[in-house]
């Protein structure tokens, strides 16, 4: 499972940014998965409670995931549409020949601090 050794980089990631910034609690990080990264949110969502277990600072944190459409562009008939849905081909003249507009990203996207006011 790749989502796993990813989930826990983001969470190291957000651990870092909170203790670069005198933070102790962290509400909720978000992660960006698009369409076409591979990767499945569902395995980022059951992982989540096991890869902040012992990890205090993410106690009660939540996971919140962004998912960019995979969108293409046919390059024969100029028309977008989704590749996923799809599965690559264009749906108005079957050309595999595309650009691929968005949806490759994966990103740790948003951190939620909760500042500790004194
Ligand atoms: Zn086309």
């Amino acid at each position: 499972m790749h989502e796993i050794s990813v989930l826990k980089k983001a969470v190291d990631l957000a651990e870092e940014a909170a203790a670069e910034n005198g933070v102790d609690k962290i509400a909720y990080i978000t992660l960006e998965v698009g369409e076409l990264s591979g990767y499945l949110p569902i395995f980022f969502e059951k992982y989540f409670e096991i890869v902040i277990e012992d990890r205090p600072i993410f106690d009660g944190a939540e996971l919140r995931i962004i998912r960019p459409r995979g969108e293409g562009l046919c390059l024969d008939c100029y028309a977008m549409y989704n590749i996923m849905e799809h599965e690559g081909a264009c749906p108005k003249c079957g050309s595999r020949n595309k650009k691929v507009l968005g949806g490759q990203q994966f990103a740790l996207k948003d951190i939620g601090f909760i500042e500790m006011t004194e």
